[in-house]
């Protein structure tokens, strides 16, 4: 018995049809599989699956490059109901027939990983709860229903949240509190609705878990998300850590900025942390690094060719083979993104720049995701790329901050030693001001879930935010706005829809903060060790991960008093250079 010839790329697949794949998967899952031939049929079906990763990348890439076009929408939704449902059973079933051949490592790398990942999935998999599942995404979709709804008048024309929160960036503080005012009583005008939705939530997903024959959601969470290498008490130890350490430090930046603009108090429109959002300090214009997109491409392919001559071959061929849309323009879907094309061993990066400094920011960001793709090209099974998301967002943290020497017009970029100079600064107050709000949102979910009866009644949910948000961002001023502060929690689309989703990024961040150190020292062997880690793709652990990159797997007060004392002492070189 042989296997049918895969297609050699996914120019000659359908993606309308499950029949393109069928075939394929219904050869593998009756051939006769032994000891001896396993390896011969796990690479036939990591083909197969590379084949089905890029058809609904790409199918999503064309998509959302033109919302406008009817056909290319219809070609995703035949793809998401009608092949990708198929396409995950007949997976399970292969996943099946190879637990049970209870192979070993097979001598490749990686494999024990993707072993433990897939006999974690069998384990925690009930087919009841498939329905219940089902009814989470569903309030979650009404959840990004209620919020897209949200709109109001402004300047006489009617605005969505994502088209007022532009004026959340006005120099003009009245501007800002303004549109603050009008974006909270819509939030507020939800309040009820959204306080039924999470309740409601919260009894499915105590569910799901009592029903996998776990304590509460919180376990449950931690062993889908392939939490095998931290615990809640870890993540309690990180909270402990960003209050001792990065709470003061957001405390002293608060400080600076309110002498700088004459505030006597931080109210809730000069400092967003939801966005990330901080008022901005030095006079002058905003930023306008580039024209057009090629402007945009040259300046970061400079800026990467004095990094590294190989990481800048890399955007040279994304840019060569037609890999970057990075412009805005009507129809375009919103937001960025870099997706991996499996068969070609490529990624893409998708952007809505406009002209503005945090378009080259995305694009550094962006890029590191890339070079991940690049770097683990050589992989030869497709579950070994399969990296952790705590380690995927320091390639693309660590690229911006590795990157931001070179963002000046001497060293290739865009920008004077002053533009260069406020453009840094911005990016590591954000760095230190982020973790107070993550820890916000994360210490929050760890209550609701192990409080789940408590829970139920949202007066309780907002005592605990409230709790929570005292704790960690204790200098902003309030007054007037206490229902708004305490129903935070409503304005964060993870806690709703991603539970536990959050702390990632700042364990990334972490991880990041430690390449950029080296840097500092070492820059060839920092960057060298950046590459290395990037190219074991999802082969090692996390820690294993992060110290082949250089960094230590650690999220205690030590290590961030050293990491935050490092961006503090940057910060105050750039302010000087900047007085
Ligand atoms: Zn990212």
């Amino acid at each position: 018995m042989t296997l049918p010839t895969l297609p050699h790329s996914i120019k000659n697949i359908d993606p309308h049809s499950w029949e393109s794949f069928h075939p394929y998967f219904a050869a593998l899952q009756e051939y006769p599989l032994t000891q001896d031939n396993v390896h011969e049929w796990l690479t036939y079906w990591s083909d197969l699956s590379r084949l089905v990763w890029e058809t609904a990348a790409w199918v999503y890439i064309e998509k959302s490059l033109d919302t406008t076009d009817t056909q290319k929408e219809q070609t995703f939704l035949d793809l998401i109901n009608h092949v990708m449902p198929p396409a995950q059973m007949a997976d399970q079933a292969l996943k099946e027939r190879l637990l049970a051949l209870e192979v070993s490592d097979l001598g490749i790398p990686g494999m024990e990983l993707v072993l433990r990942n897939l006999r974690n999935e069998a384990d925690l998999y009930r087919e009841e709860n498939i329905p219940l599942q089902t009814e989470v995404s569903t309030l979650d979709n009404e959840y990004d229903k209620i919020t897209g709804a949200m709109q109001a008048n402004w300047d006489g024309e009617d605005k969505n949240l994502s088209q007022l929160a532009v004026f959340l960036k006005n120099k003009d503080r009245a501007v800002r509190q303004q549109v603050w005012d009008v974006i909270s009583a819509l939030w507020l005008g939800q309040r009820e609705a959204l306080n039924d939705m999470y309740g409601h939530m919260l009894k499915l997903r105590q569910q799901i878990a009592a029903n996998a024959g776990l304590p509460d959601y919180r376990a449950y969470a931690f062993r889908e998300k392939g939490r095998f290498d931290y615990t809640p008490e870890d993540c309690a130890t990180f909270h402990t850590a960003i209050e001792a350490v990065a709470v003061p430090a957001t405390r002293r930046i608060l400080a600076k900025r309110r002498e700088r603009l004459g505030y006597e108090s931080i109210r809730p429109w000069d400092w967003i942390p939801e966005r990330n959002l901080l008022a901005d300090t030095f006079a002058g214009a905003s930023l306008h690094p580039y024209k057009n997109e090629d402007e945009l491409i040259q300046g970061g392919l400079n800026m990467l060719n004095r990094l590294d001559a190989e990481l800048g071959r890399y955007f040279a061929t994304m840019a060569e083979e037609g890999l970057l849309d990075l412009d805005t323009r009507p129809g375009k879907a919103l937001g960025g993104y870099c997706s991996t094309l499996a068969v070609r061993r490529r990624p893409f990066i998708f952007m809505n720049g406009t002209g503005m400094h945090d378009d080259v920011q995305t694009l550094l960001h962006e890029a590191g995701h890339a070079f991940h793709t690049f770097e683990t090209a050589e992989l030869p099974l497709v579950w070994q790329l399969d990296a952790p998301m705590e380690f995927c967002e320091v390639a693309s943290m660590s690229m911006e901050l590795l990157a931001a020497p070179n963002l000046t017009q001497a060293n290739g970029g865009f920008y004077t030693k002053t533009e260069a100079a406020r453009a840094r600064l911005e990016h590591l107050e954000n760095i230190i001001t982020f973790l107070p709000y993550m820890a916000v949102v994360d210490s929050f979910q760890h209550w609701v879930y192990t409080h789940a009866e408590e829970a139920l009644d949202p007066a309780n949910c907002d005592a605990a935010w409230d709790a929570q948000w005292q704790r960690f961002i204790p200098d902003m001023d309030w007054t007037g706005y206490e229902e708004v502060r305490k129903s935070g929690w409503h304005r964060k689309p993870h806690i709703f829809g991603s539970p536990f989703y959050y702390i990632e990024y700042g364990m990334a961040s972490v991880g990041a903060m430690q390449v950029w150190r080296n840097g500092r020292q070492d820059h060839n062997a920092a960057l060298a060790a950046y590459r290395h880690a990037l190219s074991l793709g999802g082969t090692q652990t996390l820690p294993a991960l992060f110290a082949a990159a250089g960094a230590e797997f650690r999220f205690d007060t030590p290590m961030l008093t050293e990491l935050i004392g490092l961006v503090e002492q940057e910060i105050e070189t750039l302010e000087a250079a900047l007085a």
